[in-house]
């Protein structure tokens, strides 16, 4: 039994330490033994033992580096092998597919774009465009299914926190998509599923001031999306609520999952429109409204148009008081919002405000800090590529 337990830690230290290794030479290129050391704070012993076991199963590779006019022999720098794995982002969003392929130091080798025909809320037409994507993905790089290690997919909704199963989403409704069954021909690669928002919840959550305790992110656009990082018990999670379709108003407008009354029937840029053109509360005026139709709501907004004025207020008000819900069972947090509906802020920004003030832990210790965070598209795919690499490096090492 202890052996068996000596066994298991030892196990789990060698792990550890390699895994440290391993995003050290992500993060940092080609490094040094001696920068190794540096950078990981292992022994020496340690990094030769760990650096020399990763290189003879071909997932580190050495270089030499010659300095002009230096005497004596080159560096031997270490670094990720070139064509040991990659991963496959893919970013649903409601117009679009993104895809993106990189590799297991994590640079981005491919990307192209799928547009998406917004009123098809089948699945099967949109689970073929995901296969033929990947072949053509594998044949413009010239790789193989085996060499994908890793395929990362977001989108806003209800995901499984078991499988990678999309249970609900704007685009798809009810109809479910197992990602395990659609790429079951890649079958070296771990299929890992993750809320959007989530993603960029966890992208930001890295750069946390240390003791910070957490962070909600709000993505406002077609839909709303809400995604929470916490610190518990030294461990970072992420979680990704059903923020967008929680009750704003009893009885009130209709929403696109079919409920009445929800955050995103008063947030979301369909409700936004709504409101200013005067809509009935319970007819859906679009599934889809472009950003130029909701830019030309703000200019009229902005010119002192009441009802333009008046929706972006509400949209405001109902994201304040959902928030407020969401510090009272989470406690103060500051709050990043982010999404092509920061432009419209500043609309919206009393009336976020008010509805936060009408809490008990706003009015005892203040509105928390929120701030805009732009770039939502990159911070998705960091966020792709943090938790497939983290994956691929317990794949790579668990053989
Ligand atoms: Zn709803």
């Amino acid at each position: 039994m202890r052996v068996a337990q000596a066994r298991s830690s030892t196990e789990f230290l060698r792990r550890t330490n390699s895994i440290l290794i391993l995003r050290a030479l992500r993060e940092r290129g080609a490094l040094s033994h001696t920068d190794i050391i540096s950078e990981t704070g292992l022994a020496s012993a340690t990094v030769s033992a760990i650096t020399a076991e990763l290189t003879h199963a071909g997932i580190i590779e050495q270089s030499e580096q010659h300095t002009p006019g230096a005497r004596g022999r080159p560096r031997v720098l270490l670094q990720p092998a070139q064509g040991c794995g990659y991963l496959v982002a893919i970013a649903i969003s409601s117009d679009a597919v993104q895809f993106s392929l990189a590799d297991y130091s994590g640079r981005l080798l491919d990307r192209f774009y799928e547009s998406r025909n917004q009123t098809i809320k089948a699945t099967a037409p949109f689970v073929s465009l995901l296969r033929t994507s990947l072949e053509r993905i594998c044949e413009r790089s010239q790789i193989t299914d085996r060499q994908i290690l890793a395929i990362s997919i977001s989108s806003k909704g209800i995901v499984d926190s078991a499988r990678p199963v999309l249970l609900w989403s704007p685009i798809f409704g009810d109809g479910q998509i197992d990602f395990a069954d659609v790429f079951a021909q890649y079958d070296n690669a771990s299929i890992i599923l993750k809320n959007e928002t989530a993603l960029v919840a966890g992208a930001l959550g890295t750069r946390l001031p240390l003791g910070q305790l957490g962070l909600a992110v709000v993505s406002l656009g077609h839909n709303i999306g809400l995604g929470l990082v916490r610190a518990v018990d030294g461990e970072t999670q992420t979680l990704a609520p059903n923020f967008s379709h929680m009750l704003h108003l009893p009885n009130g407008a209709r929403c696109r999952c079919g409920a009445n009354g929800c955050v995103e029937a008063y947030a979301g840029f369909y409700a936004i429109l709504r409101t200013a053109f005067e809509v009935p509360k319970d007819h859906i005026p679009a599934q889809f409204v472009p950003l130029s139709e909701i830019d030309r709501i703000a200019d009229s907004a902005r010119r002192g148009d009441r009802m333009a004025g008046f929706a972006f207020r509400q949209a405001g008000v109902a994201l304040g008081q959902g928030l407020s819900r969401l510090l009272s069972l989470h406690g103060r947090m500051p709050i990043a919002i982010t999404g092509p509906g920061t432009r419209y802020y500043e609309l919206m920004r009393d009336g976020l405000e008010s509805g936060l003030a009408e809490t008990h832990v706003v009015r005892m210790h203040g509105v928390p800090e929120i701030t805009l965070v732009e770039g939502e598209a990159e911070l998705v795919f960091e966020g792709h590529k943090a938790s497939a690499l983290e994956r691929i490096d317990e794949h790579i090492l668990g053989k």
